[in-house]
């Protein structure tokens, strides 16, 4: 059995090598756009497809038993992608997502549906900002007249002058996100709802110093697309399939 596994994340990551182990021919395809991207066991393309009609042409190149988007919560484009293409080949899809994040009793989260929804709210929230939002979405943040910290895991282009900025790369620890967020003194944290645990020390820190965090919801997913939510869920779709 052959898959395509559309990745860049630690998920599809760790699903390449439980399929690698399980007998499945993995291509495992990445964006291409991260410097420095840890590479998931198997065979690896990188690269945009060119849209729907790439990723349709690629799939009658490269035929496949099964697709699995496996991209990150908020890579809405290249799920719609998948899907419309998934349509288009006959090929069939499976969604890996993670769940999202779950507030505990004494935390002060926002959810806000759209960037622009979050940076409308942050000023009745705090006068000192961190932004953990990725280097997308950013400019939305440029007139909320807060002092900002903004982390990233590439650079922005072109670099923003309007906050402060600190490249660096998950996974990230408690303690490590309150002396962060201490030392610049935060009192307002903004994040999308990515879940998964490598970017959640910075919930747990804002937990701590009992600080507002504002989350930014995530795309709806696909209607009729089947959904997993691990790696075993993956496998056991996968066992379902005709060969
Ligand atoms: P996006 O907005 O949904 O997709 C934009 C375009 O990037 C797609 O149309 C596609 O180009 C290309 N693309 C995206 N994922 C791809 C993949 N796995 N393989 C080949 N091409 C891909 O995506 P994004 O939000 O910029 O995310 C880009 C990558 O970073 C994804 O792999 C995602 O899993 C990862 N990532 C995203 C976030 C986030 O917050 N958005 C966070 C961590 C990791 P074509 O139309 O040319 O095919």
């Amino acid at each position: 059995m052959k898959v395509l596994l559309l990745g860049g994340t630690g998920e599809a990551r760790s699903l390449a090598q439980v399929l690698t182990s399980a007998g499945v021919e993995v291509v495992s395809s990445l964006a291409g756009r991260t410097t420095d991207a840890r590479l998931p066991v198997g065979e690896v393309r990188s690269g945009g497809f060119g849209g729907v009609d790439g990723l349709v042409a690629w799939l009658r190149a490269h035929p496949v038993d099964a697709m699995i988007d496996a991209t990150h919560p908020f890579a809405a484009t290249m799920t719609a992608h998948s899907v419309a293409a998934a349509g288009q080949a006959g090929v069939p899809l499976l969604i890996l997502r993670r769940p999202g994040w779950t507030a505990q009793a004494a935390d002060r989260w926002h959810r806000a549906d759209t960037i622009d929804a979050a940076a409308a709210l942050l000023p009745t929230l705090g006068s000192r900002a961190f932004l953990t939002i990725g280097r997308q979405g950013l400019q939305a943040f440029a007139t909320t007249g807060l002092w900002t910290l903004a982390r990233c895991v590439d650079p922005p282009e072109p670099p923003p002058t309007w906050c402060t900025l600190i490249l660096a790369r998950g996974p990230f620890d408690v303690a490590g996100e309150l002396d962060l967020m201490r030392q610049h003194r935060i009192d307002v944290l903004v994040t999308k709802d990515s879940g998964g645990d490598m970017t959640a020390a910075k919930l747990e820190a804002a937990r701590r110093m009992d600080i507002p965090v504002v989350l930014i919801e995530r795309p709806p997913l696909p209607a009729d697309i089947p959904t997993a939510h691990t790696s075993a869920e993956v496998l056991a779709w996968l066992g379902d399939r005709p060969r």
